[in-house]
C-alpha cells in the first residue's frame, strides 16, 4: 500500500486497471494541483512505494540525461553554430559519440542501478517524503538553492583531490580521455568516481533531512533534474551569448568546465566560480598570467621591505 495520501486506504481506492484511468479518479480528490495529482496517481498505481521511486528515479535519470544530451548531439552536427565552440576544431565523432554513450549505459544500468533501487527504503528512514501536497515553491527553492551550493563545494575538493597521483592515474584520467568534452560525456567516468563525485548530489540533501528532518521526494527529483541540466550543460563545449554565465557572472556554465578539460589543471568547482576564483585555481592562460603577475608583485614587494 501506498503512502502517498494521509490516509493511506486511499491509495487503494483510487487504484484503477491503467495508470491513466487511476488519474483519472486522482483528479476528481479536492485540493491537489496538476503536478501533485501526476505525482499521486503514480504512486497510487503502482502500489509499491519502493518499486514507484526506484522506477521514477531510474526513468528520470535516464531522460533527464539523455534527453538533454541530445540538442547538443543535434548541435554538433550544424555547422551554423561552430562558431559558439569553445574549442570548434574538436567536433566529436561519431566513433567517439558510439564509445562514450555505451560506457555510460553500461554505467548507468551496472553501478547506478542498486543506490537507484535501494532508495526508497533509505528515503523512509531518512524521513523524506512522498505524501501529497507538495511543500510550497519558495521552499523547494530556496532548499534547491542550498543544494547547488553544498554540491559544487564537494565537487570543487573530491575533483580537486581526483587530480593528485594515484586518484587521477587510476581514477579520474577516464574522465579526461576527452580534452574537448561534449554533452554525453558529463557522466563518463570510472564507477568509483561515479559514485563519491554522486555523493555531492544525493549526500548533501540526506545531510539537510538528518538535521531538518523535513524534505519531500519531489525537491530530490527537481535537484537532481536541474543538476543533470547542469553536468551535461557544462560539458556541451558551447557558449552563446545567451548562456547564463553571461547573466550571473559567477554561475560557471561550459565555458568554465571545458577549459578544466583543456588544460587538465585549475576550474574544479561544478556550478559556480567563487572556490576556484577564492583559492586561486582558475584554468586556462588568462588566469595563468594572472597568477604568475601577482606572484612577482608579491616578490616585488617583500625584496622592497627587506631593503
Ligand atoms: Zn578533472
Ligand atoms: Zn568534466
Amino acid at each position: 500500500m501506498s503512502s502517498v495520501f494521509a490516509n493511506v486506504t486511499l491509495a487503494g481506492l483510487v487504484k484503477d486497471g491503467t495508470y491513466m484511468e487511476t488519474l483519472h479518479k486522482v483528479q476528481r480528490l479536492p485540493h491537489l494541483n496538476v503536478f501533485e495529482q501526476y505525482w499521486a496517481a503514480w504512486y497510487a498505481y503502482i502500489g509499491n512505494d519502493i518499486l514507484a521511486t526506484g522506477l521514477l528515479f531510474f526513468l528520470l535519470h535516464e531522460f533527464m540525461y539523455f534527453g538533454r544530451s541530445l540538442p547538443w548531439f543535434i548541435i554538433d552536427q550544424i555547422p551554423y553554430f561552430r562558431k559558439y565552440k569553445i574549442q570548434p576544431t574538436k567536433i566529436p565523432s561519431a566513433k567517439e559519440q558510439w564509445h562514450c554513450l555505451k560506457s555510460v549505459l553500461l554505467s548507468h544500468f551496472l553501478v547506478e542501478a542498486v543506490p537507484i533501487w535501494t532508495f526508497h527504503p533509505l528515503c523512509e528512514r531518512l524521513g523524506i517524503k512522498v505524501q501529497v501536497p507538495f511543500p510550497s515553491w519558495q521552499r523547494m527553492g530556496l532548499e534547491i538553492t542550498l543544494f547547488f551550493i553544498l554540491e559544487d563545494m564537494w565537487h570543487y575538493w573530491a575533483h580537486r583531490l581526483f587530480h593528485y597521483g594515484v586518484f587521477y592515474k587510476y581514477i579520474h584520467k577516464q574522465h579526461h580521455r576527452y580534452a574537448a568534452p561534449f554533452g554525453l560525456t558529463a557522466e563518463y567516468a570510472h564507477p568509483a568516481e561515479a559514485l563519491s563525485l554522486g555523493f555531492g548530489t544525493v549526500g548533501m540533501p540526506i545531510f539537510y533531512v538528518l538535521y531538518t528532518g523535513d524534505l519531500h521526494l519531489v525537491t530530490l527529483c527537481l535537484w537532481i533534474s536541474l543538476r543533470l541540466f547542469q553536468a551535461v550543460d557544462s560539458h556541451s563545449g558551447y557558449d552563446f551569448p545567451w548562456s547564463l554565465n553571461k547573466f550571473l557572472p559567477f554561475w560557471a556554465g561550459a565555458e568554465h568546465h571545458d577549459l578544466h578539460h583543456h588544460y587538465f589543471i585549475g576550474n574544479y568547482a561544478s556550478s559556480f566560480r567563487w572556490w576556484d576564483f577564492c583559492l586561486d585555481t582558475e584554468a586556462g592562460p588568462e588566469a595563468k598570467a594572472a597568477r604568475e603577475e601577482r606572484m612577482r608583485l608579491q616578490a616585488e614587494r617583500s625584496a622592497k621591505k627587506r631593503v
